[in-house]
């Protein structure tokens, strides 16, 4: 990245793409740029490029490479989810966490727009749900329970063993937003009873555009599809995938296979030196979520008085973060990820998410906290004077 570039704060909205993963991608930009789906050399060629993006993804997450299915990313993924469980049951209820990203609550919207019955779990005040209540929600008439592993700002991690369980008794289906999660923390589908799980690239360092569904043998028959044309992936997804995209998520899932507690190490080590200089300079500071149930590479702040919004704007040519979700952008309204755990509004548009990972170095931490003190402070005497 270039010296006059901003320090890049915001891995949650995406991670850059690691130099072995671009590495891996160009050969099919040139030379390897036959359609994975046809019968000669230059096809099994690019769809060797298909199967190791299946081989590789299984292998992070436990899964057997024909429980994967290509996507376009998490969205996608979701989007399969919900509304292939809902088009193959006969039972009309779905629940879903309060704090899911918006590519899992619009399809469950959709649902309930066509008659389902859509309930939202509550989250308690540290971002995780809450497991009395989740009981009393789910029944007989429960399809598919929707509970992300890791959420996008506050980085709170679920109890995702406690949900498939409860979730394995009522006979409904477990589906997990792992986006953020993949390729930062080990998980194991089948030892977490999940059924299907969503993830994206460009969340682990691989490119844009690609992501995948894992989707268990058993639960196959359960999902329709909900992209019709040539029959690729055994009918559950068709359309031409992309082999470039493929070999980026295969060699970044491979690389997070063998990195990726290193890379937690590293970032748990930023994140205790970010929170306590910046809680030096910031007194009032608070943690939004949870400070120990929560991904190392996110921290999520308020800071009392200060318009986060305008804090970020004036420094966007030195610093890049975000305030609430970047898929939220442009948008400037409070979070309803802070509304659920009980921030107020107005704690809500003081808070902003610090995101960091792999490239991130411990200068750039420093750099970030003393620009971050200095221009709170600043905006807070404006406002005091004011
Ligand atoms: N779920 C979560 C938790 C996310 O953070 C994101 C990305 N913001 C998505 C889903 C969607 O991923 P994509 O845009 O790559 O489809």
């Amino acid at each position: 990245m270039s010296r006059s570039a901003p320090i890049y704060l915001d891995y949650q909205a995406t991670t850059p793409l690691d130099p072995d993963v671009r590495a891996a991608m160009l050969p099919f930009l040139e030379d390897r740029f036959g359609n994975p789906h046809s019968e000669h050399a230059l096809g099994w060629d690019a769809a060797e490029a298909v199967e190791d993006a299946r081989r590789a993804v299984a292998e992070l997450i436990g899964a057997a490479p024909g429980e994967i299915i290509v996507t376009g990313g998490a969205t996608e993924a979701n989007n399969l989810s919900l509304l292939g469980a809902a088009k193959r049951t006969k039972r009309r209820h779905i629940l879903v966490s309060a704090i899911e990203h918006k590519s899992v609550l619009a399809p469950a919207q959709a649902l309930a727009e066509l008659g389902l019955k859509v309930e939202t779990i509550p989250v308690q005040a540290d971002g995780i749900v809450d497991l009395e209540r989740l009981p009393q929600l789910i029944g007989p008439d429960t399809a598919l329970v929707s509970v992300m592993a890791a959420n996008n700002e506050i980085g709170t991690l679920q109890p995702l063993q406690e949900i498939g369980a409860l979730c394995a008794e009522a006979g409904a289906l477990f589906h997990t937003d792992a986006a953020q999660l993949v390729g930062k923390l080990p998980i194991d589908v089948a030892a977490t009873g999940i059924d299907l799980l969503s993830l994206s690239a460009h969340k682990f360092y691989g490119p844009k555009g690609i992501g995948a569904l894992y989707l268990a043998a058993d639960v196959r028959p359960q999902i329709a599809p909900i992209i019709h044309g040539g029959g690729q992936q055994h009918g559950m997804r068709a359309g031409t995938l992309a082999p470039m995209l493929c070999a980026g998520i295969a060699a970044a899932a491979g690389k997070a296979l063998v990195q990726q507690a290193k890379d937690a190490a590293h970032t748990e080590f930023l994140k205790s030196r970010l929170l306590s200089r910046l809680k030096e300079g910031l007194p009032a500071l608070k943690v939004n979520g949870s400070e120990t149930r929560s991904l190392s590479g996110c921290l999520n702040i308020c800071i009392p008085g200060i318009d986060a919004h305008a804090l970020l704007m004036t420094l966007q040519t030195e610093l890049a973060a975000s305030v609430g979700s970047a898929c939220n952008a442009g948008l400037i309204e409070p979070s309803y990820v802070l509304g659920s755990i009980g921030l107020t509004p107005a704690e809500a548009s003081a808070s902003l998410r610090l995101g960091f990972g792999r490239f991130t170095t411990i200068d750039d931490i420093d750099k970030a906290t003393t620009l971050i003190c200095e221009k709170a402070d600043r905006l807070s005497h404006i406002r005091a004077a004011a």
